[in-house]
């Protein structure tokens, strides 16, 4: 039995899911245990449920300190709108609504306070946060984004830096802190300068699953293809450019062919670039072109497809950028067009480097990116590689598992090139040992007298690009080792030696034919398509009318999963992963309507949900009401006269004013209470009425709320 035996009754309750994914339930428990957590998950992973649910579940608020405010403000519309307390404190409210937050906190009324570093860490914030600790308590610090504290980060915060002095004034609240960095140095780092004590590490696998990944060769079709990706593919798609001057050209032609796109670099002012992001997070526009300036603010679920149309610099960024498509575990498709002119780009930026071992690295890096794009084995099992993890190859969701070359059997070949790496002592690159194996004659062979060497040229009978691509390989497959300080000298390791005593045999695919196109994944009922389509934009119309994303509704695996299940009564929706208690009150019956409509359409039976149709028209018994209304009757004589209670009244003008008719509430709720009742809501967002009144106290009623509520929904529609 496991400790916390209802915390699957509390996602599902809370976040609408089902399950954990792997190592989620381990980590939560250990949040609950008040240790110290590094959690490093890829792009999409789930790291954010981490801190959330244990937030949640613990007395006190949860400080969680993110480094951009597009990112806070994301994360609590996606909490609030699963009924949750969250809030942010960052420059973009004035003094009032800072205040009113503030008070909310120190009540109590907040589960997670997002803040940026150099405001938690401000002379005037520092007092307000021991204030929160001694009267709620502070049940944890997340520190999200943690690798911006190290230097060796690509996203380094010095503000960050300061963080450690939290640790020294709270010893004894429990840190997380969390990151998507592969590499081992950053995360030491967090560790030492966030000053966490025996943390509990959790590391999961940098594999995205959900991602297909392919190269294909830059030719003078590159634009007539990328078209084809952008049509081809449904949903919204980033594309990458190494500069400003080719994102503004493609944006240029893209919308030449209707295509609805932006541009996204930094030439851009703040504010272009704030309102072409938001634009792309809400769906407005489906593409956008951009520089890696368009980079870690974004966190969109839902990007369907990231095109790479010129190469990175080097592999991580790779990673990083492609991986920000399908966070949201579905099926998505990184694409990189690979052309020789880019890396004389490249290579000349590098140039402009003034630290001769800095360009050394970037050289070697961009090396290992050419290296990937030319490559022949599976791609996960390179970009796995590149972080050091081994993965066994074949994933059948990238461009060489899916149309493999020709295998052949390599040995004997690999033989030949390990035996030379080892009789050269270990210390030459590939080229050298390529030179020493073809008996080439060159001065710096004769210097070291490698052409007394056995193996001096045994392989004649390749050419210098057969032998490449052994080497490359061998090194994707972990047959071989390459050290990272820029000169890229080859090394051996145990597999190595397995190889040399025969104990494995080394197969190469040898590229030959041209690529082949890798055929669509079979198409989906058209039926489940349609009412796709439908769903979609009844999500747009209801995120608009919020004004949030799209996916802070349904993200689109729920609406895909309600296209297939088609769910007719609220105890079928409630059980769509993704639905949880906040949303199936907020948004089933308009769902369910549209299901339903959709498939009276078609000729497909329907059951009858005793829910009220959510078509926008008022019903007659409200309409009874709003003609006794217009006669200047109060609320206690419309309820007299038609004999029902005054709440039920209440509800009927409620409805009538979601249905856009004129009430006016002043009649009903005196100005200064109504003003009262609209700070809370601002601070606490559109939750359910009795988290409101407990806010406000006992003077106020239900039925006083639910109409300025109702009245405030509205406003916030336009
Ligand atoms: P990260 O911060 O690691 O990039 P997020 O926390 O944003 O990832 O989560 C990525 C996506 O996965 C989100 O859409 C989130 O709602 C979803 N998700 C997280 N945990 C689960 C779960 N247990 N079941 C289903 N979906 C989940
Ligand atoms: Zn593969």
């Amino acid at each position: 039995m496991s400790q916390h035996p209802n915390l699957e009754q509390a996602l599902k309750y809370y976040f609408g899911y089902d399950n954990f994914r792997l190592g989620q339930r381990q980590i939560i428990e250990q949040a609950l245990e008040n240790r110290d957590l590094l959690i490093v998950m890829p792009t999409g992973g789930g790291k954010s449920l981490c801190f959330q649910l244990p937030a949640l579940l613990k007395k006190g608020v949860t400080i969680v300190v993110s480094p951009l405010i597009a990112l806070m403000q994301d994360q609590v519309e996606s909490l609030r709108d699963n009924g949750i307390a969250a809030t942010f404190l960052n420059s973009s409210l004035n003094g009032h609504q800072t205040r009113s937050r503030e008070e909310a906190i120190v009540n109590g009324k907040v589960k997670l306070l997002y803040v940026a570093p150099e405001r938690l860490l401000s002379d005037r914030f520092l007092p307000f946060l021991d204030l929160v600790h001694h009267q709620v308590g502070i049940s944890a610090f997340a520190i999200d984004e943690a690798h911006c504290v190290s230097e060796w980060g690509h996203d380094f915060r010095p503000e960050y830096r300061q963080l450690k002095s939290l640790r020294k004034r709270y010893p004894d609240i429990p840190t997380l802190a969390l990151t998507a960095t592969a590499t081992d140095r950053v995360r030491g780092d967090i560790i030492q300068q966030l000053g966490l004590k025996q943390p509990s590490i959790h590391t999961a696998s940098f594999n995205r699953q959900n991602l297909y990944y392919e190269v294909r060769q830059k030719t003078k079709n590159a634009y007539a293809e990328l078209l084809e990706i952008i049509r081809e593919n449904e949903g919204s798609g980033i594309i990458y450019c190494l500069t400003r001057k080719k994102v503004d050209e493609l944006t240029f032609k893209l919308e030449h062919d209707k295509i609805s796109a932006l541009s996204y670099h930094a030439g851009l002012t703040d504010e272009e670039r704030a309102k072409n992001q938001t634009r792309f997070i809400r769906d407005d526009v489906r593409i956008m072109v951009a520089t890696i300036a368009f980079g870690m603010g974004i966190n969109k679920p839902d990007v369907r497809f990231v095109v790479h149309f010129d190469i990175s610099r080097n592999l991580e960024s790779y990673y990083q950028e492609s991986g920000r498509a399908g966070r949201d575990g579905e099926p998505s498709k990184c694409i990189l067009f690979f052309g020789y002119g880019d890396i004389k780009t490249i290579e000349f930026l590098i140039n402009q480097k003034p630290d001769p071992q800095e360009q050394l690295i970037a050289k070697q890096q961009l090396r290992q990116m050419i290296d990937y794009a030319d490559g022949t084995d599976c791609r996960r099992t390179i970009q796995l590689g590149y972080f050091g993890e081994r993965y066994a190859g074949n994933c059948g969701n990238c461009d060489n598992c899916r149309s493999p070359k020709p295998v052949q059997d390599w040995t004997l070949e690999a033989m030949k090139f390990l035996s030379c790496v080892a009789r050269t002592k270990e210390r030459f690159g590939m080229l050298y040992i390529i030179d020493v194996l073809r008996g080439a004659k060159n001065q710096k062979i004769n210097q070291n007298e490698h052409n007394k060497l056995s193996t001096y040229g045994i392989g004649k009978d390749r050419s210098v690009e057969e032998w490449r691509i052994l080497g490359r390989s061998l090194l994707h497959q972990g047959l071989l080792e390459q050290t990272n300080d820029g000169y890229s000298v080859l090394k051996l390791n145990a597999l190595s030696w397995e190889v040399m005593r025969k104990q494995r045999t080394v197969s190469l695919a040898i590229p030959i034919a041209p690529k082949i196109t890798v055929e669509h994944e079979s198409e989906k009922a058209a039926e489940v398509e349609i009412l796709m389509q439908r769903l979609r934009s009844l999500r747009k119309q209801l995120a608009d009318e919020q004004s949030v994303p799209p996916y802070v509704i349904f993200q689109d695996s729920t609406l895909k999963l309600m296209a297939q299940v088609q769910p007719q009564t609220k105890a079928e929706f409630n059980k769509l992963s993704g639905v949880g208690s906040h949303k199936l009150a907020q948004y089933g019956e308009k769902f369910l309507a549209e299901i339903r409509a959709y498939r009276t359409e078609q000729g497909l039976t329907t059951k009858e949900d005793n829910s009220k149709p959510a078509v926008n028209l008022p019903s007659e018994t409200e309409l009874y009401t709003y003609q006794l209304y217009q006669q200047g009757l109060n609320v206690t004589q419309i309820a007299q006269k038609r004999n029902i209670r005054p709440s039920t009244i209440i509800r009927h003008l409620c409805d009538l004013i979601d249905k856009n008719q004129q009430i006016d509430i002043n009649q009903l709720v005196p100005l200064e209470r109504q003003q009262k009742i609209l700070q809370v809501l601002e601070v606490l967002g559109d939750i359910a009425l009795t988290p409101i009144k407990d806010y406000l106290g006992e003077s106020y009623s239900f039925d006083e709320i639910r109409l300025v509520r109702e009245k405030w929904r509205r406003e916030n529609r336009k």
